[in-house]
């Protein structure tokens, strides 16, 4: 049986279910209607036959390709995520713009030198500095971060620091960025301290393919990198560590042009469906539309983009409108620092309150496995309720005490915004998250589909309750 024949079994036998259920709990106040659920089925078995997520990430990567945060290309994006909202008859379609400083990637070139010459396959991290000429220096090597936060200052003159570190393990959620991420973060800190001239970074990702991984640094203080900062795939980093422990003496020539080039212009797009009764309470919903510039941005976060907008798309396609608007927002600039998320935070700051729960899709489309959530205890039993509408899609009920929507979602959760989220299988994430791999064809279609399914039903319910959801 094929995954959305399952599907479909599945759904129509929860339907069954749901009858026997209702009239057992008649009694105890459900926090949702028979026709409300039988609602939220419908969207799920609708969203599961539909393409639309797909075919909005298709024309993103493909007519807009790669997304740089404050680039030409990114504000294109920000054009056509207002034509696909008119396109797709959202209530009110609007952009909101900010200010940013815009890092741009340029040229870069790395050549190992000793023991023997080979061309690696690095790239730029964000908000490194450009090489002033090409750099010629033999290598230092450092096991970890912890080993190159021990080096003393001014002890890397005159040479280039390599932070090695391990390749990460593939895992569902994901775990092990946060703490592999450190010597992307804040390698160069220590590097910069200790006086090297450049800071090279084994990548932070899963792939054994010969592509680094880009990804933006942390500021010192209130200052970028001033030296070039680059990463090198795994497999040249392993080769590096071997090459190290036989004792070889390894050099590199550098040229990085990457710089930043002033303030620019760039913004979130906002979708809203207009709630039918309590039309000032928001239930938002998001991605971010920027993207890094070696791929063409599909999994990181064309799929969001897709899979939030369909979602809300085909809940406009009811005969009503559910009480609560919907909010759909196309984050801006989240790659460089979730600039949109600040800024929509910043902007909406005396409204927060009429947000009723944010989340975001931002982890691939692969399927979600998991609901969590970080609501008051009335909405806790709210969302108990539609992980059992979800199960028959395969996705179980996590933490009711896990903060955190998204990384957009961060900036006005810290101001009080309930959030739940949605939690994709990550296990081939941080093999593409972030190179020059991300592009289309890695998506499953199916199992963008079986996502859309999941915020259609979720969003639908949550918006059209009564449910408060504060903490
Ligand atoms: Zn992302
Ligand atoms: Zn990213």
């Amino acid at each position: 049986m094929s995954f959305s024949h399952r599907l479909v079994l599945s759904i129509a036998l929860s339907v069954l279910s749901f009858s026997s259920l209702s009239q057992q709990s008649a009694a105890q106040q459900a926090p949702f209607t028979q026709e409300q659920k039988e609602t939220a089925t419908q969207l799920m078995e609708t969203a599961l036959k539909s393409e639309l997520g797909f075919d909005i990430v298709e024309s993103l990567t493909t007519e807009i390709g790669p997304r740089l945060a404050g680039s030409e290309a990114e504000k294109r994006a920000l054009e056509w995520g207002v034509e696909l909202g008119k396109e797709l008859g959202f209530d009110k379609v609007s952009i909101e713009e900010f200010t940013m400083p815009f890092w741009d990637r340029g040229h870069l070139h790395l050549l190992m030198n000793t023991p023997y010459k080979q061309e690696l396959h690095a790239t730029a991290l964000g908000g490194a500095a450009t090489s002033e000429k090409e750099i010629e220096a033999s290598v230092v090597y450092f096991r970890d971060i912890h080993a190159l936060a021990a080096a003393k200052d001014g002890s890397l003159k005159g040479k280039v620091a390599f932070v090695d570190g391990d390749k990460m393990v593939k895992s569902q959620t994901g775990a092990g960025y946060g703490q592999a991420n450190q010597r992307r973060r804040i390698g160069y800190h220590h590097a910069e301290r200790a006086g090297a001239e450049a800071l090279i970074v084994r990548s932070v990702g899963s792939s054994s393919h010969r592509f680094a991984h880009t990804g933006m640094m942390s500021k010192n203080g209130d200052n970028w990198a001033t030296i070039p900062v680059v990463a090198i795939s795994n497999p040249d980093a392993d080769q590096f560590r071997r090459l190290h422990n036989l004792g070889e003496s390894l050099s590199v020539s550098l040229s990085s042009e990457s710089k930043w080039k002033g303030d620019v212009s760039s913004g979130n797009v906002i979708l809203d469906l207009i709630g039918s009764e309590k039309p000032e309470e928001i239930v938002l919903i998001g991605a971010h539309i920027d993207s890094w510039d070696n791929g063409t941005g599909a999994v990181d976060d064309g799929a969001g983009i897709g899979i939030t907008v369909a979602a809300a798309t085909l809940i406009s396609r009811l005969p009503k409108r559910p009480k609560r608007t919907i909010r759909v927002v196309m984050f801006g600039a989240e790659e460089v620092g979730l600039l949109g998320g600040f800024a929509y935070a910043e902007k909406h700051a005396d409204n927060l309150h009429n947000h009723v729960v944010a989340t975001e899709s931002d982890f691939g489309a692969q399927t979600i496995w998991q609901l969590v959530s970080n609501v008051n205890e009335e909405a806790t039993v709210l969302i108990d309720e539609i992980a059992k509408i979800l199960s028959p899609i395969g996705i179980v009920r996590g933490g009711s005490d896990v903060p955190g929507g998204g990384p957009d979602i961060i900036p006005m959760q810290q101001k009080g915004v309930p959030t739940i989220r949605l939690n994709q299988n990550g296990r081939d994430y941080f093999d593409l998250h972030h190179t020059p791999d991300d592009t289309l064809d890695k998506i499953n279609p199916d199992e963008l589909a079986q996502n859309v399914a999941a915020y259609a039903a979720t969003i639908y319910l949550i918006a059209d309750s009564d449910v408060n959801m504060k903490q």
